[in-house]
């Protein structure tokens, strides 16, 4: 097993990133992240108004994998994420669906435990931990705090334990990298997740040529999902919405018709991030597989 250590992190998707290792297909790799907030709020009192908002989201990597080159889609498996023993939870004025009601910023360490989050004594909650940003690296230079066709900061609680990942290639290597790791999050992240380091194992488990996908795509044992971002909720939707649609399409051999009346019928448009802090609204699109008695759409 190759294990990425957290030293090795960047602010930036970026194509003249150095590879911190190299892979291939059939490795198993360990991604050492540290949380969103580049560990720097310790304890309640450390004001999140004080820390160094540059030190943001830092994504641990990137990893070039051998065999990868633009236009093919790299399949990564998600094995297992263990986060750390402690989640940090902030409040952030002028940010969040409630920033208006937050006077003051508000810092809260959560105990991590037996899988659950320790919220307080009475309030328990059953961990299911996610990877908020991964992606590969896309032609130009992004930050990791901002969505792309490429993943970045899409806040998807699909991409859990389980969930394999296809993500368009877009340079020579792939350049793979992920970090923003939550114990917990709600679907459209309203203010925060259950922000923490963690160590996130990953299967490099294909690399497809001869197919292409405009954003990344999940697949889990019972769904399908499309994503997209946009600056407005409407314009997210469509874009998720026509990309399952053509999925299904091809997948099904169907007009984009019946795909509209199934997704309609039994597809589940979720948001994934709607934080307001600055950057698009993210979505997914559901849909299940059962659906199709021929089990099309059981592998890709
Ligand atoms: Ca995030
Ligand atoms: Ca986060």
């Amino acid at each position: 097993m190759i294990r990425i250590s957290r030293e090795h992190y960047t602010y930036y998707y970026d194509r003249n990133n150095e590879p911190v290792a190299t892979v291939s297909v059939g490795d198993q790799v360990i991604f050492e992240t540290l949380d969103c907030w580049g560990d720097q709020l310790k304890t309640d009192k450390d004001r999140v108004d004080s820390i160094n908002m540059s030190y943001m989201n830092p994504n641990t990597g990137p990893v070039f994998v051998e065999g990868a080159e633009p236009g093919d889609i790299l399949v990564v498996k998600i094995l297992d994420i263990k986060c750390e023993d402690h989640g940090v939870l902030a409040l952030i004025p002028n940010e969040g669906v409630l920033q208006q009601y937050v006077k003051a910023p508000i810092t809260k360490i959560v105990e991590i435990k037996d899988g659950k989050t320790i919220f307080s004594d009475e309030l328990v909650i059953e961990n299911k931990p996610m990877v908020g940003t991964i992606g590969t690296t896309p032609v130009g230079r992004i930050p990791t705090g901002l969505i792309g066709d490429h993943g970045g900061n899409m806040d998807c609680p699909a991409v859990r334990i389980g969930s394999t990942l296809y993500l368009p290639v877009f340079v020579h290597g792939a350049l793979l990298q992920m970090g923003d790791v939550h114990a917990n999050m709600g679907d459209g992240e309203i203010c925060i997740g259950v922000e923490c380091g963690a160590e996130v194992i990953v299967e490099i488990a294909d690399i497809i040529k001869d197919r292409c996908i405009p954003s990344p795509m999940i697949e889990t044992d019972e769904n399908w999902y499309t994503t997209a971002n946009a600056p407005v909720l409407e314009e997210a939707i469509r874009i998720a919405t026509k990309r399952m649609a053509d999925f299904l399409s091809e997948k099904l051999g169907i007009s984009l018709e019946d795909a509209t009346f199934l997704i309609s019928i039994v597809g589940n448009v979720r948001i994934s991030q709607a934080a307001q802090a600055g950057y698009d609204v993210a979505v997914h699109v559901e849909f299940p597989k059962y659906v199709d008695q021929r089990g099309r759409l059981s592998s890709f």
